[in-house]
């Protein structure tokens, strides 16, 4: 894992500085976009985005991803730290498949029973890639940006230190109530309601 390019990226959020990070020649990098301000502490906040191309680009509302991506950006923008975006689209099964299961929670599945039912696992993302990324850029300790207590275990196992928890619960929609039940009581993903 290592920087393949690197270049001035202002947004609706405000500037960034964007970095593709992957092994050379990699045409799908994952991407790091550092905000401009400069963090109050030496503990970076970090939000690390696993890939869902329906809710980032399409602004779906099936899911929260988009929602949390906006919030994560201005929040960057205005503290400092970073977003990484991992390319793991559908929690590591892929856009195809992904949408496969979306079929499947029509008829009552919810997004993790979906996920099993095509033979896969509930989640399959890997947090090797967001570790490396940050030993890259010297970053040792972070806030994450997330709900998901899997997440700081996920990252905690490759040797990152997480100092704390930024909640980033936002993207609440009636077409998702269900998906995101689903993560609050099933996952222990940390939700309001
Ligand atoms: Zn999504």
């Amino acid at each position: 894992m290592k920087k393949l390019a690197e270049a001035r990226l202002p947004t609706r959020h405000g500037g960034f500085t964007v970095m593709a990070f992957g092994k050379a020649g990699d045409v799908f990098p994952h991407v790091v976009l550092h905000g401009e301000a400069s963090p109050a502490s030496r503990v970076l906040d970090v939000r690390i985005h696993s890939e869902c191309m329906t809710g980032d680009v399409f602004g779906s509302t099936r899911c929260d991803c988009g929602a949390q991506l906006d919030a994560a950006l201005a929040h960057v923008s205005e503290h400092g730290g970073l977003l990484l975006y991992l390319r793991q689209e559908g929690r590591g099964i892929g856009l195809v498949e992904k949408l496969k299961a979306y079929n499947l929670q029509e008829q009552g599945l919810d997004t993790f029973a979906a996920n099993t039912a095509l033979g896969h696992p509930e989640d399959a993302r890997d947090y090797r890639p967001a570790a490396e990324i940050l030993a890259e850029l010297g970053v040792e300790k972070v806030r994450l940006m997330t709900n998901n207590p899997d997440k700081v275990e996920g990252l905690q196992r490759f040797g990152v230190e997480v100092v704390g928890r930024l909640p980033i619960d936002v993207g609440h929609h009636p077409e998702n109530a269900d998906y995101l039940k689903a993560k609050r009581v099933l996952s222990g993903h940390f939700l309001a309601r």
